[in-house]
């Protein structure tokens, strides 16, 4: 079984380390920054097989030039539908990446709506899912819909509830913050606020969350519970019907008047 490693990255992001005791290469996912991965490297003796990376946006691709110039047998995989240019191997819905050192296998899952052509990269229990998923809350609408967005969080919603997910960023105070916005009254958000609270107070990262908790915990997950309806038509001030309009007020609410 892999070990992952956060390497924190800029002020909040998560680069994804995937490694195995004995073996002497790794993975990692969304280097936007090549420094912390050299470091890591440089410091555990391991060179680098794979690259893997969800979408185009810099903070998630900055660092694959040098990491590749570094270790040219490293191969890069990315999303297809995305102008990335450092990307190899063009990945999509149903493909698989083969991390043979690490006997891992990840599953391709195409989660559009942050950006147009957002992946997800799962397998054994564990997902990569970049800024489509974060701990609490999701990623904002840039390049991709609102519709999109909301039919990938749909679709994330409904792998293994053990699932551990691993996002990309650290926002996970602020996203709970809002979370209790939507549901003043949830007891698993308040303990979550509590636990969340004290792994940062100690340093630690947030993330990996698991997928049972972002179930019981996140907005973006609950469009269908009367709670969020409910909170949701409040701001909106009309009847919302579907997980597609809820998630499109409760976006457009986090956007507009939290953050
Ligand atoms: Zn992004
Ligand atoms: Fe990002």
């Amino acid at each position: 079984m892999a070990d992952v490693i956060a390497l924190p990255a800029f002020d909040d992001n998560y680069i994804w380390l995937l490694k195995q005791d004995g073996v002497s290469t790794c993975a990692v996912v969304d280097p936007g920054d090549e420094d912390p991965v050299i470091d890591y490297l440089e410091a555990h003796d391991l060179a680098l097989s794979d690259i893997l990376i969800t979408h185009k946006h810099g903070d998630h691709t900055g660092g694959v030039r040098e990491l590749k110039r570094r270790w040219p047998d490293a191969v890069v995989h990315g999303p297809a539908h995305e102008p990335i240019s450092v990307v190899e191997e063009k990945l999509g819905e149903g493909d698989e990446v083969v991390l043979q050192a690490l006997q891992l296998n990840l599953q391709v899952l195409d989660v559009p709506g942050h950006t147009e052509g957002h992946i997800a990269y799962f397998g054994n229990g564990l997902l990569f899912c970049g800024d489509t998923l974060f701990a609490g809350g999701c990623g904002r609408v840039f390049s991709g819909t609102f519709e999109q967005l909301s039919d990938s969080l749909r679709r994330i919603a409904g792998l293994p509830p053990e699932t551990l997910v691993y996002c990309a960023h650290e926002y996970t105070l602020a996203n709970l913050g809002f979370a209790k916005w939507v549901e003043p009254e949830n007891p698993e958000l308040l303990q979550r606020m509590h636990d969340d609270q004290q792994r940062r107070n100690s340093g630690l990262p947030t993330a990996p969350s698991t997928l049972k908790l972002e179930l019981a915990t996140n907005p973006f997950l609950r469009t269908g519970e009367p709670a969020v309806i409910a909170a949701a038509e409040k701001w909106a001030g009309s009847t919302l019907s579907g997980h597609r309009d809820v998630f499109r007020a409760l976006r457009q609410w986090k956007d507009r008047d939290y953050d």
